[in-house]
């Protein structure tokens, strides 16, 4: 079967690949290992912080992001439960509130200090002797898997196919790409791998190296709750996952990335915890640095650390019925996606590595599918994968 685009990996990522590259005429396949994939979509917040833009580049995303979710719905036919919530950014007890909102200063819009008190009003779960203050901003907000099952639904819409099969390997006549091979079928085409945190071991089983990495991330997800109703998102103010990302990507660990059984920087806990619609809540989270992808963890143990952490903030959430469950979250080495034309070979690209992904994957997306019918686009000149070669 021969298709002008087959996009690897349905996550958020590679699902809004494909719709867009179907929208402006392309023949595409998009394919996922699993029907049910346990990736980092499926454990993500889907929050989504048009506020957060702070560059030039990126607050032009958050613009445009803002424009295209209310409407994503409506194009795509299906619900992805977008909406505006107030989030809170919690800051520990023992640090200092002034400084913290201070290096938020930079970003496109600046979020409000609250005192503990101003804050349990506005999220009266939280424990307010926890707290030396939060910070408030307005935050967007979809399902995730709602957006990704969206999106999919509008490329089927368009013509296009989902077909859930493992990518072995590429199909590769001398520096040319030509297409992927599954345990089933070879398909032929131009390949985008959108395989999240798995991207990087399925190009280096290519001989293909990339400054993508990932994190096994762990959290809690309780069944809808009727007893605990959250009226805000709730997060730490200092994510420590940052720094972590950025040890862990220092050139001296680089080497380490291929070969499985290392752990180069310890594990963090960035507490958080977002209840959707029909009254799941998701507890979160652990962050680990594996370089194996199968790595198995102790998930009673991480169950315990996660239930300690949230009972400190909002206590009510201590011993709520939950189920833990981790993913592998893919991430780059500037906290820029990787989007486009891999070095080095032709017929094969990257998008993968967002931070971020509910803010910049939709237009990103549109921006790719237009570039491959030919528009100039500067902002993905600035996300090629070739920056770092
Ligand atoms: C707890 C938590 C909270 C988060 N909160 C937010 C948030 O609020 N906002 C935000 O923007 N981001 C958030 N993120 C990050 C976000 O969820 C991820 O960055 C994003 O979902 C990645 O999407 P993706 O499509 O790149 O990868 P994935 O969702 O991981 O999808 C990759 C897909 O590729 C498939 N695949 C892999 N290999 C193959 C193969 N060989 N053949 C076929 N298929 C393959 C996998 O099965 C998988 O379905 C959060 C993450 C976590 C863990």
């Amino acid at each position: 079967m021969s298709y002008d685009w087959i996009v690897v990996g349905a996550g958020l990522v590679g699902s809004a690949v494909a719709y867009e590259l179907a929208k402006v005429g392309f023949s595409v396949l998009l394919l996922d290992q699993s029907p049910d994939p346990s990736n980092a979509t499926r454990y993500s917040y889907g929050g989504i912080a048009f506020w957060a833009g702070d560059s030039d580049l990126t607050r032009q995303l958050c613009q445009e992001s803002e424009a295209i979710h209310p409407q994503l719905s409506e194009e795509l036919g299906y619900d992805t439960q977008f909406r505006e919530m107030d989030m809170l950014l919690v800051i520990d007890r023992d640090r200092d509130p002034t400084a913290i909102a201070a290096s938020y200063q930079h970003y496109r819009i600046q979020p409000q200090l609250l005192d503990p008190s101003m804050a349990v009003k506005m999220e009266p779960l939280l424990e307010p002797k926890a707290i030396a203050a939060a910070l408030h901003i307005r935050h967007g907000h979809v399902d995730p898997e709602s957006l990704t099952r969206a999106y999919q639904h509008g490329l089927r819409q368009a013509g296009g196919r989902v077909e859930i099969a493992s990518v072995e390997r590429f199909v590769q006549t001398g520096e040319r790409i030509e297409g992927v091979v599954t345990s089933q079928e070879i398909y032929s085409g131009q390949v985008i791998v959108s395989a999240g945190g798995l991207s990087r071991r399925l190009l280096y089983q290519m001989g293909i190296s990339t400054r993508l990495y990932y994190t096994q991330a762990e959290i809690l997800e309780t069944p809808p709750l009727e007893t605990v109703s959250l009226q805000t998102i709730v997060m730490s103010a200092e994510l420590q996952r940052m720094p972590m990302e950025a040890k862990a990507t220092r050139p001296e660990y680089e080497s380490l990335w291929d070969e499985p059984g290392h752990e180069p920087v310890p594990p963090i806990l960035d507490v958080g915890a977002i209840q959707f619609q029909d009254g799941r809540i998701r507890i979160g989270q652990l962050s680990r640095v594996l370089t194996d992808p199968d790595a198995l963890v102790n998930a009673s143990a991480s169950e315990e650390q996660l239930r300690d952490r949230i009972g400190q903030v909002l206590p009510c959430l201590k011993s709520v019925p939950a189920a833990w469950g981790s993913c592998l979250v893919g991430f780059s080495g500037d906290r820029l996606p990787l989007i486009g034309a891999l070095p080095g070979v032709s017929g094969l690209y990257l998008c993968s590595g967002f931070n971020g992904p509910f803010l910049l994957a939709p237009p990103l997306a549109r921006r790719f599918a237009k570039s491959q019918k030919g528009e100039a686009d500067p902002i993905l000149a600035q996300l090629s994968p070739a920056r770092f070669s």
